[in-house]
């Protein structure tokens, strides 16, 4: 059985709670739940409101993976959430034991646009829509290193790097099909998600598996 910690007293009653006595006020629960979380008088998190939409659910289940004192837990047992959390890796901020499942990377994405004229871009417009959001969250603290590394007309593909030169590699091929008229493979699924909703351009945002996008096309909304 997996050990069940100490609840903060005002979280709101429900699977989702802050443990007491953790926090170093990191405020990135009011990053992405502004909503479903404050602090109390000591500058301590805890959790206002259980999420009730199935936005609210994503968003919360981020925050839980995002927080990383890993002190939000989940104290529930719904199946969804659970495989979302073990399949993101963190079954053990789970206080019931999750078994045979194993974590995934869900590092493929197909979008659509919403405005037909947007369907005329080309993976190297996406790219530098992209490079250009990023650079809209640069700051003192936080800047981006870009570098091209291959375009073909149908495939656009480039590394951005925030940290020395650890660079990450994003690939956009353009398929044309319904439902899927890009697809974009990348290891930082955070930054292409937030991105792909940020301007309300693209719809049909599905993430995948690599065995999933090539075998079953299984798919869900979020990456985690
Ligand atoms: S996530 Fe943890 S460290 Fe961050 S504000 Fe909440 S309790 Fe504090």
């Amino acid at each position: 059985m997996v050990k069940k910690e100490q609840p903060h007293k005002d979280n709101a009653p429900g699977p989702f709670y802050v443990c007491d006595d953790c926090c170093t006020a990191c405020d990135v629960p009011f990053v992405e739940t502004p909503d479903l979380f404050s602090y109390d008088d000591q500058n301590h998190c805890y959790v206002t409101s259980q999420p009730k939409t199935e936005s609210e659910l994503s968003r919360m289940i981020r925050t839980v993976l995002s927080a990383e004192l890993e002190c939000i837990r989940y104290s529930g047992t719904d199946p969804d959430v659970l495989r979302r959390l073990a399949e993101s890796g963190y079954s053990h901020l789970a206080d019931v034991p999750i078994l045979d499942v194993k974590p995934v990377l869900r590092n493929h994405v197909t979008f659509n646009p919403v405005d037909s004229m947007d369907s005329l871009l080309s993976t190297g417009d996406l790219a530098i829509m992209f490079q250009s959001y990023l650079r809209s969250q640069e700051n003192d603290y936080l800047t981006y290193k870009f570098r091209s590394l291959y375009s073909d007309g149908f495939t656009y593909t480039f590394e951005y790097s925030w940290f020395e030169d650890n660079y990450h590699k994003v690939e956009i091929t353009f398929l044309g099909e319904p439902n899927c008229r890009w697809l974009i493979v990348t290891g930082t699924t955070f930054q292409i998600y937030d991105w792909l909703l940020a301007g309300n351009r693209f719809c049909d945002i599905r993430w995948y598996t690599r065995d999933q996008w090539i075998q079953s096309k299984i798919w869900q909304a979020t990456p985690w």
